[in-house]
């Protein structure tokens, strides 16, 4: 079979030149620090391309994540309504401040958290106060739905748009739409600082809370003063040297994996598969990841126990785990799907709202994630299709 001599990876970061000029700017004017203008253009930037009022940068998705739950007032012991089907970054926040994440099941239409299941969810726990949602793999989740459950139970949200920014729902740029919002620049999101993060918001006093908490919670006085807890999450120069020469590119990168989506989708018309789901009319995607499911009655047999995959091979069927095994005999990155918090086991405990059955462990046991560098060559991504063509033969 055939093997790619350079593994095609699921996303890696894409530089165009431009970040080494700001990053070089850092070093020769001695910037090397967590002050600078690769930084305060990075939130100017930020706040021009969401359309927020204020943004703070940061040293990681998780670390806005984390502020923008202390913001929403989360304390030890309340419940918070979380997405299920997630990154568990998208959490971890809410644990970290001892409090109890109520899973919320996803929706076929976009995988993202089901409203449906949410409206459920407070009738069963009207005291809750924060729900924290994601918008997986860059596809908006039903957001006015959402905003307006929210807004009727006098909730807070925090949306986690680590991997979507750039995506629209009805024209409006995702990470706006919480009352704190995240993004990542990870190396593997759609740009990339190599590390870093951003807590967007429109409430000033909310802002210079987080910067205040980003930077040890240094009170203004003479000396080193204290009255809240403070962390060390202010995002780097040079790394907001990285971000700044990332942003000129970031419609490019989106086009280019729309182009990877659709070309996806086209060569897989003829099989019993479907691509991540979205609606054209209300939402436009970045398109960071690619992802199919099966359909169910092509399914062969697959088991799945806590750290291992096997699967039976039939006839006209298929399953994640022998396109995975192919794709990775070929040199190119796939992914399962992000396997549901309320199945893993740190979280057996918590609590898990649904409507009709479990779909989030539905699209876990049919989806994966698919090659989705946006370096890939039509020629790698071709030879990929036909490799998993040829495993419904
Ligand atoms: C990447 C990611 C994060 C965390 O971002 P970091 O910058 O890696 O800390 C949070 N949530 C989701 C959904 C992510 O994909």
């Amino acid at each position: 079979m055939e093997r790619f001599d350079k593994k095609v990876y699921l996303s890696s970061p894409t530089m165009h030149g431009e970040e080494l000029k700001f990053m070089t700017e850092a070093y020769q004017t001695n910037w090397m620090s967590t002050i600078g203008e690769n930084i305060n253009q990075v939130e100017k930037i930020t706040c021009e391309k969401v359309g927020c009022k204020y943004a703070v940068a940061l040293s990681c998705g998780t670390a806005a994540l984390h502020l923008a739950v202390k913001l929403a007032g989360v304390k030890q012991g309340d419940k918070v309504f979380c997405s299920d089907m997630t990154f568990a970054a998208t959490l971890n926040s809410v644990v970290y401040e001892k409090a109890e994440p109520i899973f919320i099941d996803s929706e076929y239409e976009t995988w993202n958290m089901d409203p449906i299941a949410l409206e459920k969810a407070f009738e069963k726990y009207p005291e809750v106060k924060v729900v924290v949602l994601a918008n997986l793999y860059g596809t908006p989740a039903k957001l006015d739905e959402i905003v307006t459950i929210c807004k009727k139970h006098n909730a807070i949200l925090v949306e986690d748009a680590a991997e979507s920014l750039g995506a629209t729902f009805k024209g409006v740029q995702t990470g706006s739409f919480g009352n704190y919002n995240a993004i990542s620049f990870n190396g593997n999101k759609i740009i990339t600082g190599s590390s870093g993060g951003m807590l967007l918001t429109d409430d000033e006093n909310a802002a210079l809370k987080a910067r205040k908490w980003s930077t040890q919670s240094r009170e203004n006085a003479p000396w080193y003063q204290h009255e809240e807890i403070g962390y060390n999450y202010r995002m780097s120069n040079v790394v907001a040297g990285v971000v700044r020469g990332q942003y000129p590119y970031l419609e490019e990168h989106i086009a280019q994996k729309k182009a990877i989506y659709e070309r996806y989708k086209e060569g897989f018309k003829d099989l019993p598969v479907k691509m991540n789901p979205y609606d054209p009319n209300v939402c436009e995607p970045n398109f960071w990841l690619s992802c199919m499911i099966i359909d169910k009655d092509t399914m062969c047999k697959q088991e799945r126990s806590a750290l291992v995959a096997t699967y039976v091979k039939e006839k006209g069927k298929s399953c994640p785990t022998e396109i995975l095994e192919k794709l990775n005999e070929l040199n190119a990155e796939g992914r399962p799907i992000w396997k549901p918090m309320h199945m893993q086991p740190i979280y057996c405990k918590n609590d898990f709202i649904y409507v009709n059955g479990d779909i989030g462990a539905d699209i876990f046991e049919r989806g994966l994630c698919l090659p989705s560098d946006n370096k890939m060559t039509e020629k790698e991504q071709e030879v990929i299709i036909e490799v998993i063509k040829s495993c419904f033969k």
